[in-house]
């Protein structure tokens, strides 16, 4: 449907490049008159009354104009005229002119028809071109769609081809059998699709709720990060009711011509009235339905028109005849309350990301669409998946897959899922980077550093996976460490020693090296950041306690908090979570220093075998270390 947009778009660009080549063409060649004037000179009035008292004027053309203007050319100077305005109430001119003996020409212009000439030259006739030109698009678009009626274009099908025609509106219109998605290709998500069951509900049966006097929501709100299959769901809600299915974007509403989007707005409607019951949903709603602020740069009235459109026919709509609008957003916090109370977008259906058994559902539905090859641990991928969305694992099962084929396989394996989580997460391996043997043992060291301070501390994820191969995101190596169950909570202890296996790697380089490279700046970056949460959300420090310090921009897209402190207390943050960092930094090169024997031995391992698993891992670590243990009581 993409594909489609764009080619629509471009031919209208086409078009309007045509039209404007054509208006250039004509200016330029068919009435050169109009552009091209002779050589001329302006010259003061007295200049030449001057040349009159002279005599030397050959030629005069006087225009009695509003403003009138005299033209002349001297005599032995033929190619060269001059033109100065005369004032109006200069009468004498006329014997000065009379005097000089020039050869005298009168001008009365019919002023109103030269304007028109000019006029129609040069405004009336290419504003009738881009009329034409759009009257005849508009045409086109309606034939695509069967405008009137009740027979609709019911696109060529497919999740993908949206096809449909394109409205008045801009909207798709898709019929619902051709949306090709139901609610079995949305796994996990059960209470959403519980909400959304009732709006199909409604939709098939609205009299038995009118009956009993129940008003159904007039809009209901997708909220949710990305990826999480908002849009899916909408669609099978669509695939689900068996009604027509209005889909737009939001951004469909502001692009193209200032003034439009209202317009659209209030066509959409229309047509959603003519063909109801039906869906209407608007992707993105966010787009237009950001808050409305008082001051500041109005610079966007054109959103807020397509805004106070949208509220206005939200509230008009006749509810019995069955219109749902539907819409979705990942940043529910920055719409206008507006739209969000009662009456309209009042029921807010969260999506969320998947946990750990809708992470599983999510890739074993993926995973049908593709040849597997058993043994295949889809948990296991589940598990060393948090925090990914349903487009993240939809995206691992297909890197999987083009792995298999890459590999020359006709299967996919288990282990091209677990390649390409890590794929998904970190990028390709890079094998081009080629690193100097110096800077292999120190990657090698800091990634040991990170797996030993986590498996010397009791409430850390177990490490999985060690590797020093080099990734397209830019990572030198990494340390996978993987919950054994989905943890909703994370205690103050688990946070701290988080921070102690961020500083792990930098740790090892100083104490083996006596050295800092840069290979410690995303470490740092997410510890810092885990930090200064713990002291301004979570309420984990000492000094501050349970006070909420600052409020999170945006829930859903990331978790980046604002201070909302007095300038002397953010100071106080700064040097609360300086402190935090420094103690998890001590205890990162406590735990090290203990066990520098085993860190010079897996080092040495993780060189020569550049990826080794936890178990591995684990059997060299508990193998001939007897003070392992005093090393993680000493960590307390
Ligand atoms: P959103 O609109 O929330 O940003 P989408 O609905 O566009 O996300 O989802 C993108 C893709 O991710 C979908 O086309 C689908 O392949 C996959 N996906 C996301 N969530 C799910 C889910 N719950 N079940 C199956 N596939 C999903
Ligand atoms: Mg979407
Ligand atoms: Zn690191």
């Amino acid at each position: 449907m993409e594909m489609d947009d764009n080619k629509r778009r471009r031919s209208m660009i086409i078009y309007v490049l045509i039209a404007f080549v054509i208006y250039v063409l004509l200016n330029t060649f068919l009435f050169p008159q109009m552009r091209s004037q002779t050589q001329v000179e302006q010259v003061l009035y007295s200049t030449f009354t001057t040349a009159l008292e002279d005599k030397t004027v050959n030629a005069v053309t006087y225009t009695a104009d509003s403003a009138p203007e005299a033209r002349y050319t001297l005599k032995g100077e033929s190619d060269k005229v001059y033109t100065t305005s005369v004032p109006n109430n200069d009468t004498e001119i006329w014997s000065l002119i009379r005097a000089s003996g020039a050869d005298t020409t009168v001008d009365i212009p019919n002023q109103s028809s030269s304007l028109w000439s000019y006029f129609l030259v040069t405004t009336l006739v290419p504003i009738l071109i881009f009329m034409g030109i759009g009257w005849w698009l508009n045409r086109r678009l309606k034939k695509a769609m069967g405008d009137d009626g009740p027979s609709m274009n019911f696109g060529n099908g497919g999740f993908g081809g949206m096809g449909g025609g394109l409205g008045r509106s801009g909207a798709r219109i898709v019929a619902s059998k051709d949306v090709g998605v139901t609610f079995k290709d949305v796994a996990g998500q059960e209470e959403a699709k519980e909400s959304m069951k009732e709006v199909v509900d409604f939709l098939e049966n609205p009299k038995r709720y009118e009956e009993i006097g129940a008003k159904l929501p007039r809009g209901a709100l997708l909220v949710g990060p990305p990826g999480t299959g908002k849009t899916l769901m909408a669609k099978a809600v669509a695939g689900e009711a068996g009604v027509p299915f209005f889909s737009i974007s939001g951004s469909e509403f502001v692009e193209m011509f200032v003034g439009r989007g209202a317009a659209k707005v209030r066509d959409l409607f229309k047509q959603a009235n003519e063909k109801a019951p039906c869906i209407v949903f608007i992707d993105e709603i966010d787009t237009i339905g950001k808050k409305r602020d008082g001051g500041g740069f109005s610079g966007n009235d054109e959103r807020e028109q397509t805004l106070n459109q949208l509220l206005t026919e939200m509230d008009g709509f006749d509810n019995h005849k069955g219109i749902v609008v539907l819409a979705a957003t990942n940043r529910p916090d920055s719409l206008d309350p507006a739209l969000t109370r009662p009456g309209r977008f009042d029921r807010r259906i969260p999506v969320e990301l998947p946990d750990l058994r809708g992470r599983q559902s999510i890739l074993e539905l993926h995973a049908q669409d593709v040849k597997t090859q058993p043994p295949l641990d889809l948990t296991a991928i589940a598990r060393s998946t948090p925090g990914a969305s349903g487009a993240d694992l939809a995206n691992i099962i297909n890197e999987g897959a083009l792995r298999a084929v890459r590999m020359g396989r006709a299967r996919a394996t288990q282990e091209d899922f677990e390649e390409s989580v890590e794929v998904v997460i970190a990028g390709q391996q890079r094998k081009s980077t080629v690193l100097s043997d110096h800077e292999k043992q120190v990657v090698a060291y800091h990634e040991i550093g990170h797996a030993l301070v986590a498996a010397s501390q009791t409430e850390t994820a177990p490490v999985t996976k060690i590797t020093i191969v080099p990734r397209t995101s830019g990572a030198l190596g990494y340390t996978m460490q993987v919950e054994q169950d989905e943890k909703f909570l994370t205690t103050r202890q688990e946070a701290l020693n988080k921070l102690a296996v961020y500083c792990g790697g930098r740790a090892a380089e100083e104490l083996i090296f006596n050295e800092m490279t840069t290979g410690a700046s995303n470490d740092i970056e997410q510890a810092t950041r885990l930090a200064r949460n713990m002291v301004t959300r979570f309420g984990m420090s000492d000094e501050f306690g349970m006070v909420a310090l600052g409020t999170v921009q945006n829930a859903y897209l990331n978790q980046d908090t604002t201070l909302t402190v007095a300038p002397g207390t953010a100071e106080r943050v700064d040097e609360a979570v300086r402190q935090m960092m420094a103690e998890a930094h001590a205890r990162a090169l406590q735990i090290l220093r203990e066990n520098k024997f085993k860190l010079h031995e897996l080092a040495h391992y993780l060189y020569k075998k550049e990826t080794i698993t936890g178990d591995e891992f684990m059997t060299l670590l508990k193998r001939e270390n007897p003070l392992m243990g005093k090393g993680a009581e000493a960590a307390e």
